[in-house]
């Protein structure tokens, strides 16, 4: 795969708008000896980071980013205009990215936009506190909002990692650029079929005879039959979806 940043030459670029920005790179800084991790590809600069403070934006002397939300209730709400100038500031720098608002009340986070993503010059990320962001300057930016999935984080910083993180390990030569898009789970609609490792047997349990067999054919159909039944089993959304048809890639 060739993203546009590669393409350019610039390396694909992650940015997170962030009251915390120590929280990065946080565990996408690792790397481990024989394994091409984030953290390595960061040093060698396949891919760039950059965490840029939301308060350095604030104007009065206490840098107040929040304020209580109109209408009442819990909490206290990002403020639109300190956001606004933390976003022009970054996109003056970075030029066009896609600008992304990590939210529970996004559409959820898919294989399929981590990869698109993953294929462009990289992504700019806000990452929300308190009770959420200001809808206002949502709007007025367009920004695409995305959710890790069904529950509450008490920021957005943990789920822009996450998203980086989906999308880094596709870049060229990072982890998982080589793994066939056949197999990983998601790709084909299908969650992945069970692995197994040596020993041949462990405390009673043995690896299933068809993946000791040598034989491709049988291994190939023993492994779709495994994902489909694990996807009718865990995920009847997913299960759904693939009985419908083949997924079209490019729409979704
Ligand atoms: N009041 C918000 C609601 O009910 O939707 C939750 C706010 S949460 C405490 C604070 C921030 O964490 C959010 O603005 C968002 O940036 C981030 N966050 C929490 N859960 C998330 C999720 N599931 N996916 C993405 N971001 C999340």
């Amino acid at each position: 795969m060739t993203g546009n940043g590669q393409a350019s030459g610039k390396p694909w670029q992650a940015v997170a708008l962030t009251l915390f920005p120590q929280m990065f790179p946080g565990s996408l800084g690792q790397s481990l000896a024989g394994q091409s991790l984030a953290g390595q590809a960061l040093s060698e600069a396949r891919w760039a980071l950059e965490s840029v403070d939301i308060r350095a934006f604030a104007s009065d002397k206490h840098r107040t980013v929040d304020d209580s939300p109109c209408g009442g209730g819990a909490g206290m709400v990002m403020r639109a205009d300190v956001v606004d100038l933390a976003i022009c500031a970054t996109q003056q720098k970075t030029g066009d990215l896609p600008l992304v608002y990590m939210t529970p009340r996004g559409r959820p986070l898919t294989q399929s936009r981590v990869r698109a993503l993953a294929e462009g010059p990289g992504v700019i990320v806000l990452c929300g506190r308190y009770e959420g962001v200001d809808q206002r300057v949502l709007d007025a930016h367009g920004v695409e909002e995305i959710s890790i999935g069904d529950y509450v984080l008490s920021g957005g910083e943990v789920a822009a990692l996450v998203l980086f993180d989906a999308c880094v390990r596709l870049l060229p030569g990072v982890m998982g650029s080589d793994v066939s898009g056949d197999e990983e789970s998601f790709e084909q609609g299908l969650l992945e079929y069970p692995l197994y490792t040596r020993p041949a047997e462990w405390q009673g349990r043995k690896v299933p005879d068809v993946l000791m067999s040598g034989h491709h054919k049988n291994i190939r159909a023993w492994r779709r039959e495994q994902a489909e039944a694990a996807t009718k089993d865990r995920r009847p959304d997913l299960w759904t979806e693939y009985a419908l048809g083949p997924v079209d890639k490019d729409k979704t």
